[in-house]
């Protein structure tokens, strides 16, 4: 099943797609969070109007967690060992994996045009990666249970300011900026995607592939990062787990290259779909 946000006659709704047609529940379940809050036979239960094909509504952002986006960094291999090449330094690999979070007001919605600025940053970055979507309150999970508290799995762009996450020390300001955290274009149930550690995993700059890889390839997978984020601390259903991101990003290329004004970004993994992004960057004062 393929779970949507859109916008109608001025209200943010959620619903789901059949045959790319759109479907939304009733006012009174608008948000992930609403859907969640209902027990199986709920879910089951609500009804839904067609709304209009796909392609002719307004998505918003799947996702709306009311905490941080968790997220974790240097979880590919090949991009290790990229960020180590382009710092000249050695390549070591963690041994648990590297959290970080970005704030909620970063999260932006499909096709999106995100507006950065030319002042604070010269050096805007893409990330494409698998977004995880927890579906229960949970705590200690193992990793045997690790898949069984997912709801299902979306697109997610890790925009960066590369130049603030150095400078800051901490990565959240470099990470956090508005609009720089696009999601989407839908949640793929759990069950539609299955093994989330075979899905392959594309970014295209301008239609150009720049990244091309596959979740097999993630140093920790899913269910390792769920028993490692999940121990002792809860996990709740809408939280959002950004998984890292595969090599080919662009401050690690020769020359390095960064995001321009009218920059099209396209995150694509398997089973799921295609997540657009525009770029509108400001000039530098
Ligand atoms: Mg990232």
């Amino acid at each position: 099943m393929r779970f949507v946000c859109f916008s109608q006659d001025g209200s943010s709704l959620f619903g789901i797609v059949k045959n790319d047609i759109v479907h939304g529940f009733p006012e009174s379940v608008a948000t992930l969070g609403a859907y969640l809050a209902l027990d199986p036979n709920g879910r089951d239960a609500l009804p839904t109007h067609a709304i209009g094909p796909i392609s002719e509504v307004a998505l918003g952002p799947p996702v709306h967690p009311h905490k941080n986006v968790f997220c974790v960094g240097r979880n590919y291999m090949g991009h290790a060992e990229e960020i180590a090449r382009a710092r000249g330094t050695e390549l070591r690999l963690p041994s648990v994996p590297t959290f970080f979070t970005k704030a909620p007001t970063a999260i932006v919605g499909p096709d999106a045009t995100i507006h950065l600025s030319g002042t604070l940053s010269s050096e805007y970055d893409y990330e494409a990666e698998l977004a995880v979507v927890i579906g229960t309150r949970c705590r200690d999970v193992s990793e045997r249970d690790a898949l069984g508290v997912v709801f299902g799995y979306t697109c997610l762009n890790d925009v960066t300011a590369r130049d603030l996450q150095k400078e800051h020390q901490q990565w959240f300001k470099g990470k956090s900026l508005d609009e720089t955290c696009p999601v989407g274009p839908w949640i793929v149930s759990a069950d539609e995607i299955g093994d989330p550690g075979s899905l392959d995993i594309a970014m295209r700059i301008d239609g150009v592939t720049k990244q091309s890889s596959n979740t097999a390839h993630m140093i920790f997978n899913v269910a390792q990062i769920i028993a490692s984020l999940s121990a002792g601390l809860t996990l709740e259903p809408g939280d959002t787990i950004a998984t890292g991101t595969p090599d080919g990003v662009g401050f690690a290329r020769t020359p390095p290259e960064f995001l321009r004004d009218g920059t099209r970004m396209e995150v694509e993994i398997a089973k799921i779909g295609i997540l657009r992004t525009t770029v509108a960057l400001s000039p530098a004062r």
